[in-house]
């Protein structure tokens, strides 16, 4: 195994190799420098390089405790590069990433400072790290292969500015182990060679610290070399980064927890888990099942349940494996890859389908739960999905001593499918009701509880700052300010230095400024302007001419540039209720890339060519142009020009009169040519079988100080799906043309079809008014969902489509490598072929496409694309990628929404306030009560007809509202409570506005407080709301979000 030269990624690998092949625990290494001679010259570039052999014994221990006597060839050379910028010496640095040359000093963390504190070496404010590839290997040795994939990114990199130096490579750094001489000792003298090393390399230039919590390494080479410092964790960030906050607060608490797990003995909790070895024998023999642990949102203590992952996407091959109780999930964390051991079918359990959690610990068989299903217990753990965690301490008992110096608190996770959390922590009281960031470092089979420590304070909870925050990071969203050195990269618009299109461009693109009539429609007030449309009459009227032209991102964030980079890494444009966070820099969203009204803009461009009268395809262009836009319009107003409305446009209120005219009526002229084109490509889609979906769309009006002043649903105008359609058709022809000429590589959005059983209870519920739903295909279930309308109640039509919409499958990327051709197919959209291109300004999938589209017109040139393109393999790792950010992003803008919702109530008295009242309507039926939608807000949440008393919701003659004693007889259909005051029954599609009015006035005469619904409980926050309480409400509803049994399952994706 011969080292290559230079570079440093490779000589970590080959370290990699032995480890895969050995699974070995490292117990000693004992170094020996057997012989050493001169092998051989390598010639890199002009350089003859010298190697010296060498040979290093490691002795290893098996996990199953076997002796390996293992003997690595081992190759020193002169020259390993230092990455450094202010090296002297010339080292050939590839292209690699350079430290700075105007720091005043590197830092060279030894082993311990790398396997302890890590995160704190991650944290991008600190600048010029040098990691050791002594410390590398102790990492991956001691801490497997999570860890140290961590610092191989970290690695890579190019946000980070740190560098991987081959120290035990380097002829003079490298120092062989002595006789006698113990691991640790050894480590930390290669450490300090290494540091003293760099030192020498660059001439003195740059002072080197050594850190290091090892007191006597601080001792022994402190005073030996001056410009060599070596001093603690601790006093280099007190002496280097006294403002660094983050990193003293990072640096105290890993402390503490580092502290409390010594010394720490106590009696087993739960079964071990199997090594990594024995797990993957039983895996492959079928004796254990290996699937993510889901826990249920309803019943997190004791409901938890895996997916297994079978070979290929049918849907027989996945099955659904309970996990009932905390000793047979045994330390497994909701999202963590698992092995699970089934148990024998007398032990199997049903799920449970009441509202609530804990009515009845022991749920009887006929009323809780369902049919058994197979039920396994976890044997070991395959991955950790542990991530950042939101916590909040729980309130201080004053009567418990504590001591004064740490206290050991179950911190409390703001997703309760997490456990508790053990922190030690000074800051307790101080802490107390704030929501503070957490990471959880073990879990020892003698714990109840996993062990964690604090990263940072979030704020004060029920403050919208913190709320908003604690949103981002429980959707592992992390968009702080773009850098300096990222923004430096990008082009100028300011008003001494404009910018303006090159001639150079202009002269490659086809130039549409003149003869085109450009225009945008986007909601009102938009900045990131992705798209625009254009469209004419040609060949005397006999051909029509439609344009979409798109923002050109990709002329200006490069492939592999820091702005790509953050771009890849955040996937979209994340939209909350009261802000945003852009996926590129403002200068690029809202400026040079948007294709703004009035100003020379590029774009990429999909023109078609149709037939005026049957709109028959006969020419499709694409390409890079030129475009200059003449109306940046808002959906209301184009809406308004179409309708024939009065309506000023104000790109033309300067002008005379009749030229006001004359280009208003060019202006509706195109937007009626539009809309019939779109009308027709909409029908041919609705042939096909396209789906018309019902999602929840509610928006937050805000005022100038964030307060809510309406929540507004949207409303649907037709100029909505005309520009949609545009988009849509845009999409397909550039999905053909890159999936053709890449058929292996290219990026495209598929939709698969919905699994059958999803539909359940759509038929059923559907049923129960007494319409037919056909799921057999999806032009079927199209028109079988245009059937299905009541006249007397519009709402029926849309809750059987927010149905439909939840038994959809998700739409998502993929590569065209990663799939087979009848997989491509977009279910929804009733397309063979569809992917995004219009979006770039905030979609990264769109970036990706656009390179893609520019390399398949390339290709058609018979012009090399320059840069080679990215390969099934690697798309499809960003198709991943880009799918779990948008799941994110999607869940996160849905918190949010939910978070102003209920601001929105906390200012509003019941009592007097009509808008607290509100129409429902049942959409499902459960054991003990309902799931009602209120339309008017968006709003979902159950009603509960039976409470924590067992009493029964009855209504009177008066059509007031009392828990009495009686029973509750659920149905398919219908659900009923029989009491002293006689039967009341409640229907599906019933619309239960009195319920909900009339459930508090039932809670003020009972005197008692029964379990109210959270809507309920919106609805009666009179007196003091809390805003802490409500939020604590509103995430509860976020979790009890009413899927479908087997979507439980199907969301661990
Ligand atoms: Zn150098």
């Amino acid at each position: 195994m011969v080292p290559k030269c230079g570079g440093q990624v490779e000589q970590v690998e080959e370290v990699e190799q032995v480890e895969q092949v050995e699974e070995v625990e490292q117990v000693e290494e004992v170094q020996q420098v057997e012989e050493v001679e001169e092998v051989e010259d390598v010639e890199q570039g002009e350089q003859k390089l010298k190697m010296i052999k060498t040979e290093k014994i490691l002795h290893l221990r098996s996990c199953r405790g076997r002796k390996l006597r293992v003997v690595r060839e081992h190759y020193l050379r002169e020259r390993v590069p230092c990455y450094s910028g202010a090296c002297q010496a010339g080292c050939a640095h590839a292209d690699g990433k350079l430290l700075p040359a105007d720091l005043t000093h590197y830092v060279v963390p030894d082993v311990g400072v790398v396997l302890d504190y890590l995160e704190i070496l991650e944290l991008r404010e600190l600048q010029g790290v040098v990691f050791t590839q002594t410390a590398c290997q102790a990492l991956q040795h001691s801490k497997g292969r999570r860890q140290y994939n961590r610092l191989r990114n970290l690695l890579k990199d190019p946000r980070h500015d740190c560098v991987l130096f081959a120290n035990e490579f380097q002829e003079y750094s490298y120092c062989p182990r002595e006789k006698g001489e113990s691991q640790d000792t050894w480590q930390s003298r290669c450490v300090y060679s290494a540091a003293v090393w760099f030192y020498n390399h660059l001439a003195g230039l740059m002072d080197i610290v050594m850190i290091t919590e090892d007191q006597e390494a601080v001792t022994r080479y402190s005073s030996l070399n001056s410009g060599v410092y070596v001093i603690s964790v601790r006093d280099y960030l007190q002496n280097f980064w006294p403002e660094l906050r983050a990193a003293h607060e990072l640096h105290a608490s890993v402390c503490q927890a580092l502290q409390e797990k010594e010394g720490e003995v106590r009696e087993r909790q739960y079964a071990e888990h199997l090594p990594p070895e024995v797990l993957e024998a039983g895996i492959k023999s079928g004796r254990y099942v290996q699937g993510t642990l889901n826990v249920s949102k309803h019943r997190a203590q004791t409901e938890a349940s895996i997916m297994t992952e079978g070979f290929s996407n049918k849907s027989t091959d996945s099955w659904c494996v309970l996990v009932h109780g905390d000793k047979h999930r045994n330390r497994a964390v909701h999202g963590d890859v698992v092995a699970v051991e089934l148990l024998p079918k007398s032990e199997w359990r049903g799920k449970v389908t009441a509202l609530s959690e804990g009515q009845g610990a022991e749920p009887s068989g006929e009323d809780g739960e369902r049919k058994p299903l197979p039920t396994g217990r976890v044997v070991g753990v395959l991955q950790r999905n542990w991530r950042d965690f939101v916590v909040t301490f729980p309130p201080r008992d004053g009567t418990q001593p504590q001591s004064r110096n740490s206290q050991r608190i179950l911190a409390v996770p703001w997703d309760h499918r997490i456990p508790k959390i053990r922190i030690s922590t000074q800051q307790a009281d101080a802490l107390q009701d704030h929501r503070v960031v957490v990471r959880i470092d073990s879990w020892e089979s003698s714990s109840l509880y996993p062990n964690g420590h604090s990263v940072r304070v979030l704020g004060r909870s029920g403050e919208l700052e913190t709320e908003v925050q604690t949103i981002l990071v429980e959707n592992c969203i992390h968009a702080p300010p773009f850098s300096d050195a990222q923004l430096r990269e990008l082009p100028v618009n300011s008003p001494e230095n404009p910018w303006t299109v090159d001639p150079a461009q202009v002269a490659q693109r086809r130039d549409l400024r003149e003869s085109h009539l450009v225009f945008s429609i986007d909601p009102q007030g938009c900045e990131d302007v992705d798209d625009t449309l254009s469209v004419r009459h040609l060949a005397g009227g006999t051909l029509l001419e439609l344009g979409v032209h798109i923002a050109d991102v990709t002329h200006f964030v490069s492939e592999g540039s820091l702005s790509d980079l953050e771009a890849r890494s955040r996937a979209t444009t994340y939209y909350l209720a009261d802000r945003r966070y852009d996926m590129l820099p403002a200068v690029l969203s809202a400026d040079l890339c948007s294709l703004l009204g009035g100003v020379d803009r590029y774009a990429m461009s999909v023109m078609w060519e149709l037939d005026a009268r049957t709109l028959a395809v006969s020419r499709v262009w694409y390409g890079r142009t030129v475009v200059r836009s003449s109306y940046q319009l808002h959906y209301e107003l184009a809406q308004a020009l179409l309708d024939g409305d009065e309506a000023a446009v104000p790109e033309l209120v300067r002008l005379g009169s009749e030229e006001q005219e004359a280009k208003r009526a060019e202006l509706v002229q195109a937007l009626e040519t539009l809309t019939h084109v779109s009308r027709h490509l909409r029908a041919q889609r609705d042939r096909g079988g396209a789906l018309e979906l019902e999602g929840l769309e509610v928006r937050a009006q805000l005022d100038e100080e964030k307060n809510i002043t309406a929540l507004v649903p949207r409303q649907p105008l037709e100029v909505h799906e005309t520009v949609a359609e545009c988009m849509i058709y845009a999409n397909h022809w550039v999905a053909r043309k890159i999936q053709e000429t890449f058929p292996h590589q290219a990026l495209l959005r598929h939709h698969p079809p919905p699994r059958q059983e999803f539909f359940l209870q759509l038929v059923d519920s559907a049923r129960a008014r007494g319409f037919t739903i056909d799921t057999r295909t999806n032009k079927a279930l199209a028109d079988s969902l245009d059937r299905a309308a009541d006249p007397q109640d519009p709402l029926v039509n849309r809750l059987l489509r927010m149905m439909t919409t939840q038994a959809m499958s998700e739409a998502l990327y993929c590569s065209t490598g990663a799939q087979s051709l009848d997989q491509f197919y977009h279910y929804g959209l009733a397309l063979d072929r569809y992917t995004h291109f219009t979006s770039p300004i905030r979609r990264y999938a769109d970036v990706v496409v656009h390179r893609l589209l520019a390399a398949a017109m390339a290709t058609k040139r018979g012009v090399a694309s320059g840069k080679a393109l990215a390969g099934n393999k690697g798309l499809e790792e960003t198709a991943q990628h880009i799918n779990k950010k948008n799941r994110a992003a999607k869940r996160a803008q849905k918190l949010s929404t939910e978070l102003f919702q209920c601001l929105y109530f906390k200012e509003r008295d019941p009592q007097t306030d009509r808008r607290c009242v509100a129409d429902a309507v049942i959409y499902s039926i459960r054991d003990d009560g309902v799931l009602a939608f209120v339309p008017e807000y968006g709003v979902k949440g159950p009603v509960h007809l039976k409470n924590r008393e067992g009493l029964v919701v009855s209504v009177g003659p008066d059509g007031g509202c009392e828990w009495q004693s009686g029973s509750v007889r659920r149905q398919p259909d219908r659900i009923s409570t029989t009491s002293g005051g006689g039967t009341c029954t409640f229907r599906l599609f019933d619309h239960v506005t009195e319920v909900v009015r009339l459930a508090e006035e039932a809670q003020e005469r009972a005197a008692r407080r029964p379990k109210l619904s959270r809507e309920e409980r919106e609805f009666s926050q009179s007196k003091t709301p809390n805003l802490y309480s409500l939020l604590e409400e509103v995430r509860e509803l976020a979790l009890t979000d009413p899927d479908m049994i087997p979507q439980v399952c199907a969301s661990t994706a």
